[in-house]
């Protein structure tokens, strides 16, 4: 399965793409980071990246479209993988498409995740990363279980991107609504685009993300599986509750609950009279009851 992750700066692909990968058997192929890895090597390409992207500017496509041809020839990306923050312009667009062609390949999905610019600027003002396996956290939104301590890998060490500061961020969210965003007509016309609430909380995001990505995948096993018919009543039974599921089984546990209400009659026997009294009215002469007795006191 190959899949494109929109959406703007800080709209959670990265996050996202981190959580699906595993989930799906997926690799996560990031431009951003494949291109600040360069720019910490001091290779040809970092160097003529650094300046644009600490302008919040674009790096040119041909930079870009030569990273990820190189990148999706690897053989771990044959398996699968999640396109993140690629492709952002028209032109990336229709190379992604050239590519995947000439290799017999095709994308199963492409996703916007839909968030307002006026939330954006505060996800990354806090967004921060672990330095030693860059898992995503975030001031407020997204912290590590202990402060100070990363979840995935137990790192103390965390680090924040020179170009996730309010200046850069408006910069790259003009370059999105400018550059980017003209490419979701491009797929929506190939019918390939769906969009997702992006501002819902981050597994709610996740959620609707694998109901798209599970949709496939989940009919094709269930028509398998149909012709076995044993199978089907199993299966079934799994997925009800326990409680249900007990009763429907064991017939005989579920005479349990009437058992001990004999037996609560029997330590504290009601006359038959009053316990056919409905309630409403059996409370109003009890209330009778110990308002008489107060007064009596
Ligand atoms: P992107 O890769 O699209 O730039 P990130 O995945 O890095 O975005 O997310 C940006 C920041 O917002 C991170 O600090 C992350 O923890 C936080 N974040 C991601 N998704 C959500 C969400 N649904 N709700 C709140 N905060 C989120
Ligand atoms: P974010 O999701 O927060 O915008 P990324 O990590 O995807 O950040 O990208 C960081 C920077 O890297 C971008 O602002 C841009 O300068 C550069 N970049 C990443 N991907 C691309 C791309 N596909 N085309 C051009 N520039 C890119
Ligand atoms: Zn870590």
């Amino acid at each position: 399965m190959n899949i494109v992750l929109l959406g703007p700066p800080g709209a959670g692909k990265g996050t996202q793409a981190k959580r699906i990968e595993e989930k799906f058997g997926l690799i996560q192929l990031s431009t951003g980071d494949m291109l600040r890895a360069a720019v910490a090597s001091g290779s040809e390409i970092g160097l003529k990246a650094k300046a644009i992207m600490e302008a919040g500017q674009l790096v040119p496509d041909e930079v870009v479209i030569a990273l990820i041809a190189d990148r999706i020839d690897r053989p771990d990306a044959k398996r699968g993988f999640i396109l993140d923050g690629f492709p952002r312009t028209t032109k990336q667009a229709e190379a992604l498409d050239r590519m995947l062609a000439e290799k017999g390949i095709k994308l199963d999905h492409v996703i916007e995740m839909k968030v307002d610019d006026a939330l954006l600027v505060d996800r990354i003002a806090g967004r921060y990363t672990c330095a030693k396996c860059g898992a995503g956290y975030h001031d407020r939104n997204q912290r590590p279980r202990v402060e100070g301590v990363c979840d995935a890998c137990g790192s103390t060490e965390f680090r924040r991107r020179a170009d996730d500061n309010a200046e850069t961020v408006s910069k790259r969210l003009q370059a999105y609504h400018a550059q980017t965003a003209p490419i979701l007509p491009y797929y929506r016309a190939q019918g390939a685009l769906k969009t997702i609430d992006g501002m819902a909380p981050i597994d709610a995001v996740t959620g609707a993300l694998v109901r798209i990505l599970a949709a496939p995948t989940a009919k094709a096993p269930a028509a398998k599986t149909r012709p076995a018919a044993k199978a089907k009543p199993k299966a079934a039974a799994k997925s009800r509750p326990k409680a249900k599921r007990r009763a429907k089984t064991a017939p005989k546990k579920a005479k349990r609950p009437v058992k001990p209400k004999d037996k609560r009659k029997a330590k504290r026997p009601v006359p038959a009279a009053r316990r056919k009294v409905p309630r409403r009215a059996a409370r109003a002469a009890a209330g009778r009851r110990s308002g008489a007795r107060r007064k009596s006191r």
